[in-house]
């Protein structure tokens, strides 16, 4: 046997052992084990479904399970899988979601049962004229108290082709985005297993039969004084329906955990229920005006990386069928939206009271993780939106884009007009904004210029587009923004702030002169900058680390470290940075002493600097 042989079989043993080892171990409670959610590919991966489309033209007749205003489908080409490029792209997406639930998810298992819940996928076309992207259905039962073992998914066979269609990496977002969302509606997050669901405190009790006072409607009840006729919301085929579409079709959540996480999430201690969607696939999704950029809310115009919040997690151990690992490396995602808005948020109708700046009420808005800057994207809404719930604006018939978030507007990720992504290509300053990119940027309302080459009408942040901008965390409570070469503090937090001001919250400063003319005018910039939650920009501490040397260096010693001086003296004073430096940056304003230095000189391709300090005694 070959040396090489004998390695690469060691190589192949491991990538086995890791495709099929089960779900990384979760650290159950003692009785629990990982869940193990098994996605059954093997008829999409062989096309032995008689209903999944193999050929341009075949015609397939509507299965069984199609009980309404269903007809033959004639397959076209964008119904038809490939199944090498399936497994290129999209079989890793199901594996890791396995992995991601069993990682999270703890059972009661069934002795010897090898798959606690499996997942059987198709690709089967929609036999009806309706836009969706899959149907779930559960349909087998058993188990620790009466959970879903089985079900079934049928991803609409064009929604597939299309996410294979991508670049593997999209496609693998696609898929897996698909996968772990409609697994959780199989695992019970979903209007069809509702009434079956457990109280946790007793999970041999359904919640009315647990306590009837509180859960006289099960897991949900009706929205504020709502009627209970108002409980189910409208199916997708009622979507369009004038009559339905009233805004009345508002269902709450009321379980225990799902309270717990999202008063916490919220910041209101005194909330009463998680809205549920009224609009759209009736599966059961939270409602996007609440819950927007999370994983369950309605796929229809999600966000590409929706992620799975401890609000979905604790909705989940609601069901009374599993509870959540104890290893906190497998907890929820970190999710930020509406993070500590308070109740007013979480309960009101949107407006720029309860959105604050997260309301896209100009043209441009930045995202709410503030990783871009996109278009408000407002639209005229159709007389049957024209509900009081729908209207945010003084013109009552305008509304923003997305109709799962009660139209209320916000910067989406459907018309991005820059994201704070990009490799440093350019420090233009100069000519324009201050919109340096690379690593650390940040989407903010800003209208910071460089005075000597552009004025702007009106600096009002909130009229002008936003900016990516580099910042620069020193903790989780001080932060720093770059303009040319130099950072400069938010909100008061670093001294010497310079002609930069900071505006909390509110317009102002509609002129276009010099703020400040006395602070440090060799740099040249002007203008306002709205900053950021510095707790949550800032959550993980300095980012000093990562900004590399060339551009941020690393002080090592400075010369002299202390000095005696009479009379008016210029100091000069020698810093040395580690590594050589690539490009001119000014050290200009930097303090020695609380005094600015009013001069530098950096050796290009070397590794000091040197600045002087003018200094002047008053006798
Ligand atoms: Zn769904």
């Amino acid at each position: 046997m070959s040396r090489s042989f004998l390695l690469w079989s060691i190589v192949v043993i491991i990538v086995v052992l890791l495709r099929t080892a089960p779900a990384a171990s979760a650290d159950c409670p003692s009785g629990y084990d990982p869940l193990r959610f098994y996605f059954n590919l093997s008829v999409i991966q062989a096309g032995v479904d008689p209903a999944q489309c193999t050929s341009v033209g075949q015609v397939i007749q509507p299965t069984s399970s199609c009980t309404a205003e269903c007809s033959a489908h004639t397959c076209s080409a964008s119904d038809i899988i490939n199944a090498t490029r399936f497994n290129q792209c999209a079989t890793q997406a199901f594996i890791d979601t396995s992995t991601f639930l069993g990682q999270r998810l703890c059972i009661v298992r069934t002795p010897g049962v090898t798959h606690d819940h499996v997942g059987s996928i198709t690709a089967e076309p929609l036999f009806r004229d309706l836009i969706l992207i899959a149907v779930p259905s559960t349909t087998v039962f058993g188990g620790n108290y009466s959970r879903g073992t089985v079900s079934n998914i049928n991803f609409v066979a064009s929604v597939v082709t299309a996410a294979l269609a991508g670049s593997d990496g999209q496609c693998y977002r696609t898929m897996y985005g698909y996968a772990l969302h409609f697994a959780i509606h199989a695992l019970g997050f979903d209007r069809t297993q509702l009434s079956k669901w457990r109280h946790p405190s007793n999970p041999n009790l359904e919640y009315a039969a647990y306590d009837s006072t509180t859960y006289p409607y099960g897991p949900v009840k009706p929205w504020n004084s709502e009627s209970t006729s108002i409980m189910l919301p409208p199916s997708t085929t009622n979507l369009f329906n004038a009559s339905l579409v009233d805004g009345d079709h508002r269902v709450v959540l009321i379980t225990p955990n799902v309270l717990a996480a999202a008063r916490s999430h919220f910041g209101c201690s005194t909330l009463t229920g998680i809205q549920l969607e009224e609009l759209g696939p009736s599966e059961m999704h939270w409602e996007r005006r609440v819950m927007n950029y999370e994983l369950m809310t309605t796929e229809f115009n999600m966000a590409p990386s929706s992620l799975v919040s401890s609000i979905t997690l604790a909705a989940l151990v609601d069901t009374g069928w599993y509870v959540l690992s104890t290893n906190a490396n497998y907890g929820a995602e970190p999710y930020a939206w509406g993070k500590g808005w308070g109740c007013n948020f979480v309960i009101q109708e949107c407006s720029e009271a309860t959105w604050r700046h997260a309301f896209c009420n100009a043209t441009f808005g930045v995202a709410h993780d503030r990783s871009y800057v996109s278009r408000c994207g407002n639209t005229l809404l159709y007389d049957f939106y024209q509900e009081p719930v729908y209207q945010h604006f003084s013109n009552l018939t305008l509304g923003g884009w997305d109709p799962y978030a009660d139209y209320c507007p916000y910067a989406g990720n459907l018309s991005v007009v820059e994201s704070c992504t990009r490799a440093r290509v350019d420090d233009n300053v100069g000519t324009s904004f201050s919109n340096i990119t690379g690593i650390n940027t940040l989407a903010v309302y800003t209208t910071i210029l460089n005075q000597t080459a552009n004025t702007l009408a009106n600096r009002d942040v909130f009229l002008n587009e936003p900016r990516c901008m580099q910042f620069l965390c020193l903790n989780t409570s001080h932060m720093l923004f770059r303009a040319g070469n130099a950072f400069y503090g938010c909100q008061g937090q670093y001294p010497a702030l310079s002609e930069l001001t900071f505006q909390p919250t509110t317009h102002a400063a509609t002129n276009n002169g010099q703020l400040s003319p006395t602070a440090i005018p060799a740099y040249g910039f002007y203008g306002q900058i709205q900053c950021p939650n510095v707790s949550y920009s800032c959550a993980s501490g300095s980012t000093l680390a990562g900004l590399d040397s060339t551009t941020f260096p690393t002080l090592v010693s400075i010369q002299p470290m202390n000095a005696s001086i009479a009379g008016n003296v210029t100091l000069a004073v020698t810093w040395s940075v580690g590594l050589s430096v690539n490009t001119a940056v000014t050290c200009k304003g930097l303090l020695l002493g609380g005094q600015q230095t009013n001069s530098s000189t950096w050796e290009i391709g070397g590794s000091t600097v040197k600045s002087s300090l003018y200094f002047q005694f008053e006798r």
